[in-house]
């Protein structure tokens, strides 16, 4: 794989430089430009000989995004953005706000092939992969229209990060490289179906980040109706993963299960779930699923996520249930690109 400027580590761009003639210590200032100072172009870059420039712009056009949309909640000012990719294929991300910092979601992949029954990210199926760069710009751009600073990335946009590994490890690597944004490793979340392999090929990266592992039920019998991906791993696979992710790193897991009405909700499932996660460092999330038109999925009641709530920590499991955030604009994974793309046609 031949990557983009953008998406090349420090020593890559080290050889690029090379390779085009110039001496390098100009890898850095290029660097620099691109991941700290975030520019746009190759003209602002200053300090490098239009020479070098020029070369650049010929061979490797800078990788940038452009804002199409912007949906602002008035309830908690979470911002939802939907970026033009140079194909012409759009993205989404999510910007909110938290007394700890500032959080943004971003997309891994142009739509998805997991199949998650809830999930409006995978209706249209998959499109393409993400390079490290867009994955970058969609930080980049939020922080240029935000003028403020990113503290936390959540992979848990449009994609299934563990089917674009390569691509997001890289992007790991630069985004909390010192020399660019920065981001510690710590403040970073990848979110899984569970991709088994792939959660084991990630324990052994010496990567620091928190893995969030999408949980949705109890048992493989449910988890397989909504999710086709329980089909290939058992939860028996996918927990004895999770226990290497956390042996190889230390990290806490995160437990992500969206509450169904009726499909997963019952103090029984809540039970067999304590049960499964028995003895395992871990934080359970539960997020009111988002219905989506397509599906006739519904919330549970406020009374049956307390009690769901209630019976896991009688279990001693640690669990909270997800804030939703700016509920008033298109809600959740992939619906705002989705509302787009049903506009344009
Ligand atoms: N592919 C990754 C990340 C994408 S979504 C994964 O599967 O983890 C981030 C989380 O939101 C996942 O737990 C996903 O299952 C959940 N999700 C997607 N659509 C949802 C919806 N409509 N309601 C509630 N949760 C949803």
């Amino acid at each position: 794989m031949v990557w983009d400027c953008k998406s090349m580590l420090p020593e890559e761009l080290k050889v690029l430089a090379e390779q085009l003639g110039e001496k390098p210590f100009r890898a850095a200032q290029l660097f620099g430009w691109m991941h700290e100072k975030n520019v746009r172009s190759y003209d602002e870059m200053t300090n490098l000989p239009a020479s070098f420039r020029k070369k650049l712009e010929t061979k490797y056009p800078l990788t940038v995004l452009d804002c199409v949309e912007m949906q602002v909640s008035k309830l908690d000012g979470t911002r939802k953005f939907l970026f033009r990719l140079e194909d012409g294929n759009v993205v989404e991300s999510v910007w909110m706000e938290y007394h700890h910092g500032n959080s943004v979601c971003i997309s891994t992949q142009v739509g998805c092939k997991m199949g998650c029954r809830f999930c409006a990210s995978t209706l249209g199926g998959w499109v393409r992969d993400l390079k490290p760069s867009e994955m970058l710009e969609q930080i980049y751009q939020i922080q240029r229209i935000m003028n403020d600073r990113v503290s936390n990335i959540v992979l848990m946009g449009t994609g299934e990060p563990m089917d674009n590994y390569d691509a997001v490890v890289r992007f790991i690597r630069l985004v909390s490289h010192e020399k660019g944004l920065n981001i510690s490793q710590r403040n970073i979340t990848v979110s899984t179906c569970g991709i088994v392999p792939r959660i084991r090929q990630f324990a052994d990266e010496g990567l620091n980040v928190t893995l969030a592992l999408s949980l949705h039920a109890p048992n493989d019998e449910k988890r397989r109706e909504l999710m086709p991906i329980a089909n290939r791993y058992s939860l028996e696979e996918v927990l004895a993963a999770c226990r290497y992710y956390f042996d190889r790193t230390g990290r806490r897991l995160t437990f992500e299960y969206s509450l169904v009405g009726g499909k997963n909700d019952s103090e029984e499932d809540a039970r067999q779930l304590a049960g499964l996660l028995k003895g395992l460092n871990c934080h359970v999330n539960l997020i009111p699923v988002n219905p989506i038109k397509e599906r006739n999925y519904v919330q549970s009641g406020q009374k049956v996520i307390e009690a769901f709530k209630n019976k896991l920590e009688k279990y001693k499991i640690n669990v909270t249930i997800r804030r939703e955030m700016g509920r008033d604009i298109d809600g959740a994974c992939g619906q705002l690109r989705k509302s787009y793309m049903d506009k344009k046609e």
